[in-house]
């Protein structure tokens, strides 16, 4: 297994719809491996492929000691939405915002042996299904943001020097996300 690199927004893998998985075997076997230690090794809730640039539609996701993965995800989304929540990005170093999200999610698919999966989940676990889907689609959580905080994302993406820090090695980043989302911002950080 091996702690893969997380792309920074900035790299188009990362406004890229993702493909659908269609090949089962030992290459996407190690893809699961490898996302899994990758986010464990970051501390993150969830990783999604595009993020360690695969444009194809896995992710995993670590919350509360329950951790899995997921290929080819279909949400089916409550109507009503949770009490907003902040959330920080891997590939967004060092930003968290309280983002709307459903209630509850029902995520249906495949495991890395094509068997069909069925998860579900209100809450942060909700919240995690939504935000790494989203990254499937293309879809960043500033994305999702509205009024004076969208604003304000937009102008600390502007501001922040991405490129400096996709030159640190992957453990100095996981230490800035984990002390950028250690208070009151429980998403960055599984625990
Ligand atoms: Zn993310």
């Amino acid at each position: 297994m091996a702690i893969l690199n997380i792309r920074i927004i900035g790299d188009p893998v990362l406004r890229t719809v993702a493909d659908p998985v269609t090949e089962f075997g030992p290459e996407l076997e190690k893809l699961v491996a490898d996302m899994l230690e990758t986010m464990e090794d970051v501390e993150g809730a969830g990783l999604a492929a595009p993020q360690v640039g695969i444009s194809q539609r896995v992710f995993t996701y670590r919350i509360r000691g329950v951790e899995g993965h997921i290929i080819n995800p279909v949400l089916d989304n409550s109507e009503d939405f949770q009490p907003d929540e902040v959330e920080g990005c891997l590939s967004i170093p060092g930003l968290g915002f309280p983002v709307r999200r459903f209630r509850h999610t029902r995520v249906t698919g495949v495991d890395v042996h094509g068997n069909p999966v069925e998860l579900e989940g209100e809450g942060m676990l909700a919240r995690v299904f939504q935000h790494e889907t989203d990254h499937l689609d293309g879809i960043l959580f500033t994305d999702r943001l509205e009024g004076e905080d969208r604003k304000a994302a937009l102008r600390a993406i502007r501001n922040a020097n991405y490129d400096s820090i996709t030159e640190q090695t992957t453990s100095k980043r996981a230490k800035t996300v984990g002390s950028s989302f250690g208070a009151g911002a429980s998403f960055g950080s599984a625990q």
